[in-house]
């Protein structure tokens, strides 16, 4: 049975990765704290997330998508600020030392992280029920922030790509809809296995006001912006895109539970002036990722509202929440 030392050293230290130098701007992983070069002049974003069998991944999930996705969730974060990601670092607790389990876990998340180039500067590794929390930090011009408490009235309300796939696959994998396989694949593929949106989130920083990834789901994390900024909100649930299996499915009463409220996206929502449209518009086309005019800021009480044929829709159940 490998130490804890050894595992760490076998999957977490990587060599040409660890040296301490510019490029990496962090001290090799084994000290007590990582030591990380302070950036003159800009800004640090920091966040963490994370992942607990059985509340945010079923047991069995494949470790290599499991690797993937613990970090897209942080990077995910860092993309809605508006951030650079540069490094990271993985708590990890494990019921065993299974290796093969680490092996694939490590390559997951270290080709997310070679994508991103976020490196991974330290951690932590103890044993007990699997649970994985990453810190992310990255860096950005001080006020360059994509803030959830900056929407102003008249702004228009924008998602990157679309929503209520990753909870259709939630479903799909609980028994709750049969999905045909390869719609199945796909939704379980942006369950599993998420984008965080960092390029559009860096090209957004000057042109968005307001911004949020879609965690929870979207009427919620709109709800949030609008709650923060101290405005209300409109959707459009026409404008709403959908990916093709959640458009095929034939369970409408579900999928526009997921589309709305399903959560696990990963997407931006977004506020930009309407002077900004063209700007929006070639930030998603720079990034190749699809963006979508939903709706609009509005004066008054903090609120979303869904307007199907120019009509609000009941009052819908808004997204996720652990302690509900
Ligand atoms: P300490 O006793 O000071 O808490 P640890 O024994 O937990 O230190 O960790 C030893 C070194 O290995 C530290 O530099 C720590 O950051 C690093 N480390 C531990 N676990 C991980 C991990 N899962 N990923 C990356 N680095 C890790
Ligand atoms: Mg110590």
């Amino acid at each position: 049975m490998p130490s804890e030392f050894e595992l760490i050293r076998r999957y977490f230290v990587r060599a040409g990765h660890d040296a301490p130098g510019p490029a990496r701007g962090a001290s090799a992983i084994g000290d007590d704290c990582a030591i990380l070069a302070a950036p003159t002049g800009l800004a640090l974003a920091v966040t963490t997330d994370t992942l607990a069998e059985g509340t945010h991944f079923l047991p069995g999930t494949d470790p290599r998508r499991l690797g993937h996705k613990s970090l897209a969730v942080n990077l995910s974060d860092l993309a809605a600020m508006g951030a650079d990601p540069r490094w990271f670092l993985l708590a990890i607790t494990l019921p065993e030392a299974d290796e093969s389990w680490l092996g694939a876990f490590a390559a997951g998340m270290f080709a997310l992280a070679d994508a991103h180039r976020i490196e991974l500067v330290g951690g932590d590794t103890t044993r007990g029920p699997r649970t994985i929390t990453i810190t992310a930090i990255g860096t950005l011009p001080p006020g360059y922030a994509l803030r959830r408490d900056a929407a102003v009235a008249g702004e228009d309300l924008w998602l990157s790509g679309a929503t209520g796939e990753a909870a259709l696959g939630l479903a799909h994998l609980r028994g709750a809809v049969k999905l045909p396989a390869a719609d199945a694949a796909q939704c379980v593929l942006r369950l599993e296995a998420p984008e965080p949106r960092v390029a559009l989130g860096r090209k957004l920083r000057g042109i968005a006001a307001a911004a949020i990834d879609v965690s929870d789901g979207l009427l919620a994390d709109v709800g949030h912006i609008a709650e923060q900024s101290k405005v209300g909100a409109e959707v459009d649930y026409e404008a709403l895109p959908q990916g093709a299996a959640l458009a095929a499915c034939s369970d409408r009463k579900l999928a526009d539970e997921c589309l709305l409220g399903g959560g696990d996206d990963y997407e931006l929502a977004f506020t930009a002036p309407a002077a900004k449209r063209g700007e929006v518009a070639a930030a998603g086309r720079a990034t190749g990722v699809a963006v979508t005019r939903i709706g609009r800021i509005v004066a008054g009480a903090p609120e979303v509202r869904v307007l199907k044929g120019g009509k609000p829709l009941a009052p819908q159940r808004r997204g996720f929440d652990h302690f509900r």
